[in-house]
């Protein structure tokens, strides 16, 4: 199973922990909530208070923009430095690779 990294204690919205995923046509990371489908550009940047929604865009695709995603690797979380907000999620929690399927599906057809 890929090491899956958050950001923050949960979504501002108070869902389930927010996930480090990538743009796979440019390996651009940003951080999605899965389960409300919020997501930000720029997770630095953010407070990642409850109730704070920052720079949300209300739906990843806005974001993904006709990529497919996938889960940022430590390396390309590295590469876009945000290595000091990225916490490793539990190695147990699958729900994340689950969500980005379904994402995927859904939204990256035309990607290819
Ligand atoms: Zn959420």
């Amino acid at each position: 199973m890929p090491d899956i990294f958050t950001v923050g204690e949960r979504c501002p919205l108070g869902c389930l922990a927010v996930i480090l995923v990538k743009r796979t046509t440019d390996q651009k990371v940003f951080a999605w909530c899965g389960t409300c489908g919020l997501a930000w550009a720029e997770p630095a940047a953010e407070t990642w208070q409850l109730g704070d929604h920052g720079a949300a865009e209300l739906h990843a695709a806005i974001i993904a923009n006709g990529s497919m995603i996938e889960l940022a690797s430590w390396k390309d979380i590295k590469k876009a430095g945000l290595e000091h907000i990225a916490r490793p999620a539990e190695p147990f929690e699958d729900w994340p690779e689950y969500l980005i399927r379904r994402y995927n599906d859904t939204y990256g057809l035309q990607s290819g």
